[in-house]
């Protein structure tokens, strides 16, 4: 009988730190699925699978969900590999994204052959404060749009008052107090930094239009890009929007030469985002799998 006890003991002694190295999801990521999943069915939509995604998060938002991002395809750090980088969910009140982005992960999780050579960053929802609150907003927690927080380098002469004079100080544009003071810009510029991608897809809505910003030589392929995309989704409308004070397209695209696609979806009407992905699954199909290295000048 003592042996016995004693045995126990030793086997429990032994499997205890065992246990504990059991690598568990962070608790944080685990809540964060359970909250999207409901959302998800609120909005009418089919499983997202959060819980079996390997997440990879560093820091969270304003309100403290975590900012999440996975990756797909190549190895990070496998030398000349094409990356492109898929941004949704940057615009709260803006619905539709967000299942594009889970549609996007979907297909790439169906075909791991087709991008093996590719490495694909996604991150299917920048702005998880405005996304989930009751009635989303296009501004984060702390009112400020995303969109108008890079740091640019016309940001400290313009953005605030770009945004008073265009835009009467429109409590949806507010560019915030200062460049990089939101942690959801934060988090894009440092993937930007530590993937540095080839190419961005940051997708939105509803101005049903893909706008580029990035270099625009003669023969130049991300414009090339630009022209397959639209031509795939039945010659949907490319417009070259204006970039502002703190965007993305003029952070990423004007100012550091990457290529950077804006893709406003019709509308955000949850009802609509499969019809959406049918609509675009060739073009995003194609881009990520178009090489856009950009060939040195002769
Ligand atoms: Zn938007």
């Amino acid at each position: 009988m003592k042996f016995y006890s004693l045995a126990l003991l030793f086997v429990h002694f032994l499997l205890s730190p065992i246990e504990a190295q059991v690598p568990s999801p962070k608790p944080l990521v685990k809540k964060f699925c359970d909250k999207l999943e409901e959302k998800f069915k609120g909005l009418g939509w089919s499983k997202s699978n959060c819980d079996q995604v390997a997440w990879e998060q560093v820091r969270t938002s304003v309100k403290g969900d975590p900012l999440i991002w996975t990756t797909y395809g190549a190895k990070e750090g496998t030398p000349d590999v094409d990356v492109t980088l898929i941004l949704c969910g940057v615009h709260g009140d803006e619905i539709t994204p967000v299942k594009f982005c889970f549609d996007i992960m979907e297909h790439l999780k169906q075909n791991p052959t087709e991008f093996a050579q590719k490495l694909i960053v996604v991150v299917p929802i920048v702005n998880p404060d405005s996304f989930f609150i009751k009635r989303p907003t296009r501004v984060n927690a702390r009112g400020v749009d995303i969109n108008r927080n890079f740091p640019t380098s016309d940001w400290n002469k313009n953005a605030l008052t770009f945004w008073k004079n265009r835009y009467k100080s429109d409590k949806r544009r507010y560019p915030g107090k200062k460049a990089m003071s939101e942690p959801e810009v934060v988090f894009q510029v440092n993937l930007i930094k530590r993937y540095k991608p080839k190419k961005i897809l940051t997708v939105h809505a509803p101005l049903t239009l893909i706008d580029y910003d990035g270099p625009t030589s003669t023969g130049n392929k991300g414009q090339e890009l630009l022209i397959q995309m639209s031509q795939k989704v039945k010659g949907y409308k490319v417009q070259s929007y204006p970039f502002f004070p703190g965007s993305l397209g003029n952070y990423a695209g004007n100012e550091n030469n990457i290529p950077t696609y804006t893709i406003e979806l019709p509308s955000s009407d949850p009802a609509k985002s499969g019809e959406y992905w049918d609509m675009f699954k060739e073009a995003i199909n194609s881009a990520i799998l178009h090489d856009i290295t950009q060939s040195p000048e002769p």
